[in-house]
């Protein structure tokens, strides 16, 4: 019997970014940092640990930037 998976990832966009931090300080699980580098507006910019995420959505509905961040959500059958 296959059983399925589900992974989700945070992708942030740099170069929409305001530095603002609101979504590391939502982020249930603290896999949000902000980065020590900055985007073509000046900003540091949100990074995403690369694992840990639950897929809430949290980071997604406190960013005030629409474009900033994406949540993908990955069903995987084994
Ligand atoms: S979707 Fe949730 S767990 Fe994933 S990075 Fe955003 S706030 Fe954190
Ligand atoms: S909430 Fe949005 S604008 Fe603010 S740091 Fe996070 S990604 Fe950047």
């Amino acid at each position: 019997m296959s059983k399925k998976v589900e992974k989700a990832k945070c992708i942030i966009n740099a170069e929409e970014c305001k530095g603002c931090e609101r979504c590391v300080n939502a982020c249930p699980k603290s896999v949000l940092k902000m980065g020590k580098e900055f985007n073509f507006m000046g900003f540091p910019y949100a990074v995403y640990a690369g694992s840990g995420c639950i897929g809430c959505a949290a980071c997604f509905y406190n960013c005030p930037e629409p474009g900033a961040i994406k949540i993908v959500k990955l069903i995987e059958e084994d």
